[in-house]
């Protein structure tokens, strides 16, 4: 019951207020299929930039050994598409792009696949000299740039060790996980000392998206097309999304959150497709069926908060937005992948309230991340 009401009040607090943004720029612009809140000004953005703080927190790097290692399966296709320098640096082009954007803070990982597909040893010892490099990184420039650690899950209590370390003597702001390991999902209790020890320090999990496990490509992915497409189908062209959106209902579903309530996972592109399935998640799934002390959706909007990292699209937002509120979405631009500019873009075009816009922006991730 109390928590109908806090969805009411907020529905009438915040997401009125947005329908009200948007029904006015439909009204002006003609529709949707026109764009309907492309906001031209440069004058507008020069302004916000000075004024509103914009912290992102989906922002990726690299490192020789890792490119060397598991990070070889991405090196030819990041070069190819130019970012392979912006991956390699945490200096000061980094920061001039920062400054071109008009972005205050990065809160970095190390890009896909992370060390998640490694052998136990292997992970074990990336992942620290990851971390070591990246921590100096935050130290150089600590008003700029905050870490996440880079997690051998293979190991969990090596893992959990590992974030202890990177939190509590390097001020890191959490861990990033890429999906699965091996085809092993985090509601598998063995991965649950990683949970455990997140909830105990305070500081959320953000799960990165991966390539689904290669039993479900052969299955589900290959069909009557190239290996160029399949492969992009099962990488950020959709496989990635659905495969971090059902690891994050496996997670709920497991009883993990009920175990750890104070657990909060982070997940990017605008939800991968998790707030489209809200209602029907909460139909289908009952508490009668689940067992679980909460619905689904309250799982979905009390343990998980959601970044942009790139998907600036308006009517995608607006659904994320309708369904857990602006407390729970955080700006990100999925550097050096997605462009920083066209993100603080489209965060100065949102079609929702001035006091909503400092809460994505930089608001929500300062109270989660005690930045
Ligand atoms: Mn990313």
């Amino acid at each position: 019951m109390r928590k109908e009401m806090n969805r009411r009040d907020f529905l009438n607090a915040t997401a009125v207020t947005g329908a009200l943004f948007l029904a006015g720029d439909i009204l002006q612009k003609g529709g949707l299929a026109q764009g309907l809140v492309k906001v031209p000004k440069a004058e507008a953005s020069e302004v916000s930039r000075r004024t509103i703080r914009t912290i992102t927190l989906e922002e990726h790097f690299a490192t020789p050994a890792f490119l060397k290692g598991p990070g070889a399966q991405i090196k030819g296709r990041a070069q190819a598409t130019g970012v392979l320098d912006q991956l390699c640096d945490l200096g000061e082009r980094r920061i001039a792009d920062m400054d071109e954007a008009g972005i205050d803070v990065q809160v970095l990982s190390l890009t896909t696949p992370g060390v998640d597909q490694l052998d136990a040893t292997e992970a074990e010892k990336l992942a620290h000299d990851t971390n070591d490099i990246l921590a100096d990184a935050v130290r150089r420039h600590p008003t700029r740039f905050a870490g996440f650690a880079t997690l051998p899950t293979a190991s969990p209590e090596a893992a959990a060790h590992e974030l202890d370390r990177m939190v509590r003597e390097h001020g890191f702001k959490g861990a990033v996980i890429n999906g699965h390991n091996r085809g092993r999902y985090l509601d598998d209790k063995f991965f649950w000392p990683i949970l455990e020890r997140a909830e105990a320090l305070q500081v959320p999990l953000y799960l990165h998206p991966t390539k689904p496990p290669r039993p479900v490509i052969e299955a589900s992915y290959r069909g009557n097309y190239t290996a160029e497409v399949t492969n992009l189908l099962t990488a950020s062209g959709w496989g990635w999304h659905i495969e971090t959106a059902i690891h994050t209902l496996r997670l709920i579903l497991s009883g993990a959150f009920d175990r750890y309530p104070r657990l909060q996972l982070i997940i990017g592109h605008l939800g991968e497709g998790l707030p489209f399935m809200l209602p029907r998640l909460d139909r289908i799934l009952t508490m009668a069926l689940t067992k679980l002390q909460r619905p689904i959706s309250a799982y979905l909007r009390e343990n998980v908060y959601y970044t942009i990292s790139g998907f600036n699209f308006t009517p995608a937002f607006l659904d994320l937005f309708s369904e857990v509120g602006a407390h729970r979405i955080i700006f990100s631009a999925d550097y050096p992948y997605g462009s920083m500019s066209e993100a603080r873009q489209f965060l100065e075009q949102l079609p929702v309230s001035p006091a909503d816009k400092e809460r994505i922006a930089h608001g929500n991730a300062e109270l989660l991340l005690r930045l």
